[in-house]
């Protein structure tokens, strides 16, 4: 979190961002505070002995809402975690599988660790102690806690988790559903890995679909062509970037990183930074572009669309008034906090927030789950039968054709697509795509719908929050 004196918490400013939205609902205060408040943190001292000496470690596991179970949420690896962070990101899940209907709670969890410090298998020794932890409490379980890839994590930890569950469960038939994010080979699912970033860039098509929406961020006609800047081409910042410049022809203007950014009026080869910073570990004396030293700046470049998708608080009081860009989506989780947010408004800059922006990887996360409770790949039963059925019609209209002489045929590329069955990959995607239109949809019907609602932020609050309290008013509390 970068602290800005006189700015809030980030569990502070999420809830205030709670409180705004609630002001236009109806709800009673007792329900209110329930849903506001975070259920439980599960704090966690444990020692590891690597190189010879006892190091003891700090994990959290935070609980927000249980109006559905399991409840879902990453766990981050990061030298400043902490319990006010962990909780507002457990909210901030609450808010988002409610936003993009994925049947889960909110959780999040986080261990105070710079992974870059320790090798892997130093690395696997600690995630799985963690682990073991927060298993033995029930705090990783297919049925009531599923965590997931986040800052510091990936694929690899989540393998790890999944097999110290499974060795720990030994009966337990779903053991896969544990965790999501593993790698294919562990019970993932395709599309898992770039489904945050495909999530953002179905959302700005989602946006772009709609002239009334784009005329209010002061833009005009489509993706194509528009500037954009990117903080942060960590998993998500780097699909997002990729799939809006090879995809849509966004033009990448700027990508910001920890040692600065680079810079370029012609657009960035997003393929080829990510390269290079594999092979050098750094966008430094990258040869394709301009190289700044002061990074935070290029933030505030003139830009159409903006995408901070690192870290929380980057845009706080301290540079809010300076950022340039007309409309700002939130790939990362609480990079705006609340009093930027008030400043970006009455600048007039569109946000499209972080629950719905960034909830690609949880809705995929969600198939992963379903995938793994059903023990069957998306697609296995009906690929081959959608293709005989494709293909008969295909051959039907080419016999009509020669039979009545009308000499007409299909071009090759319709054929091939036509008679392509969905795999799982197209499956996710066409899901994943589904899903935020719909939930676009239903922030919007909000925005527009009510003449109380000025931004997309409440209106997805409302959105969330109605349905949170629709869950515990009708089971009961
Ligand atoms: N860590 C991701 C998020 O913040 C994914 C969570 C999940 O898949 O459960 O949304």
């Amino acid at each position: 979190m970068v602290v800005v004196a006189g700015e809030p918490s980030f569990r502070e400013s999420v809830d205030l961002m709670f409180n705004r939205a609630v002001r236009h609902m109806d709800l009673s205060p007792g329900l209110e505070q329930k849903i506001r408040v975070c259920n439980s943190t599960y704090t966690v001292r444990f020692g590891v002995r690597l190189r010879g000496k006892i190091e003891t470690f700090t994990g959290y596991r935070s609980v927000h809402s249980e109006h559905m179970e399991p409840v879902k949420g990453g766990i981050r690896f990061a030298s400043n975690v902490n319990q006010d962070e962990v909780e507002a990101l457990a909210a901030l899940m609450t808010y988002k599988c409610a936003l993009v209907e994925t049947p889960f709670g909110g959780s999040k969890g986080g261990l105070c660790i710079d992974p870059r410090q320790y090798d892997e298998r130093e690395l696997e020794l600690i995630t799985r102690r963690f682990a073991y932890e927060l298993i033995k409490r029930d705090l990783i379980n297919p049925a009531q806690n599923v965590p997931a890839p986040d800052m510091g994590t990936s694929e690899r930890e989540m393998a790890w988790i999944a097999d110290q569950y499974a060795r720990m469960n030994t009966t337990d038939i779903n053991a896969k559903a544990c965790v999501t994010g593993k790698p294919l080979n562990a019970g993932g699912i395709m599309g898992r890995v770039e489904a945050t970033g495909r999530g953002v860039q179905y959302a700005l098509r989602e946006f772009f679909r709609h002239p009334e929406d784009i005329a209010k961020a002061g833009l005009s006609g489509k993706l194509d062509g528009k500037r954009v800047v990117v903080q942060g081409l960590g998993n998500v910042g780097y699909h997002a970037a990729k799939f809006l410049s090879e995809e849509d022809g966004a033009k990448i203007i700027a990508i910001l990183e920890r040692d600065g950014a680079l810079t370029s009026d012609a657009g960035l080869d997003v393929e080829d930074v990510r390269q290079w910073i594999v092979k050098t570990g750094s966008i430094r004396d990258y040869p394709g572009a301009a190289f700044t030293d002061a990074g935070a700046k290029v933030l505030e470049t003139e830009c159409d669309i903006l995408i901070p998708a690192a870290m929380e608080g980057v845009i706080n009081l301290s540079n809010a008034e300076r950022i340039q860009a007309r409309l700002i989506i939130e790939a990362a989780n609480g990079p705006i906090t609340f009093g930027a947010d008030e400043i970006l408004r009455k600048k007039g800059a569109v946000i499209i927030p972080d629950m719905y922006a960034n909830a690609g990887g949880v809705t995929v996360s969600y198939f992963e789950w379903v995938k793994n409770l059903s023990h069957i790949r998306f697609g296995r039963m009906q690929r081959r039968a959608e293709e005989t059925r494709h293909e008969l019609l295909v051959n039907e209209l080419e016999r009509l054709s020669a039979d009545k002489g009308l000499g007409w045929t299909l071009s090759p590329d319709f054929k091939k697509r036509y008679l392509h069955g969905a795999g799982e990959l197209e499956l996710v995607r066409s899901g994943l795509d589904d899903t935020m239109r719909t939930a676009y949809q239903a922030m919007r019907d909000v925005w527009h719908g009510r003449d109380d609602v000025e931004d997309l932020r409440v209106a997805a609050y409302i959105v969330s929050i109605s349905r949170v309290a629709a869950t515990y008013q009708s089971k009961g509390l």
